[in-house]
């Protein structure tokens, strides 16, 4: 890796030590991100959405890790919020991770998931060659969502936009989707 590439990572720690809480000198954190400049952009926006969610939480907040898996992004936390506070943290999650799916790890440019043993999403320049991951017409960045309520579980789907960086909701039955 670059010193380039650390840089930024170590900036991010630095900016947002309410999230991150390095310790020693030089200061390190546990879940300083492991992933391509790429997604520099989109972390960015995250660490600022979720100080926005947390500042008036009374609660604690603590990046556990932020690492690459399956060609997307993958961003775990520890700690204790309200229960308003924990929703605001895990959309701001649930859209980095969409927004990750959709950009290239190495440019940040629009991409898709690309491999076959080893996936990543990239932009054609830095696909290198490989095959691109078949997803189903309809499917495009498409998060299905379950949560119940009370004894009735509900579907939940979304499409994620990447010009405006948010959710659209989709009827899951123009996707073919049964509810039970
Ligand atoms: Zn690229």
């Amino acid at each position: 890796m670059s010193s380039v590439v650390r840089n930024w990572q170590a900036t991010l720690v630095k900016a947002y030590p309410d999230l991150f809480h390095p310790t020693g000198n030089p200061p390190a954190a546990v879940g300083r991100p492991e992933v391509g400049d790429g997604w520099r952009d989109l972390l960015e926006r995250t660490c600022a959405r979720i100080r926005t969610a947390i500042q008036a939480d009374g609660g604690s907040f603590h990046v556990a890790q932020i690492k690459q898996k399956y060609g997307t992004l993958r961003f775990y936390w520890d700690g204790a919020l309200s229960s308003a506070a924990n929703g605001w943290v895990e959309e701001a999650i649930a859209l980095a991770e969409a927004r990750s799916a959709c950009t290239c790890d190495v440019c940040g440019d629009v991409g898709r998931l690309r491999g076959k043993r080893w996936l990543t999403t990239r932009c054609l320049a830095h696909a290198e060659g490989q095959p691109v991951v078949e997803i189903t017409r309809g499917f495009e960045n498409v998060r299905i969502e379950e949560r119940y309520v009370g004894e009735q579980r509900i579907t939940r789907c979304r499409r994620y936009d990447r010009e405006t960086d948010s959710f659209i909701d989709v009827d899951p039955r123009s996707l073919g989707i049964e509810e039970e």
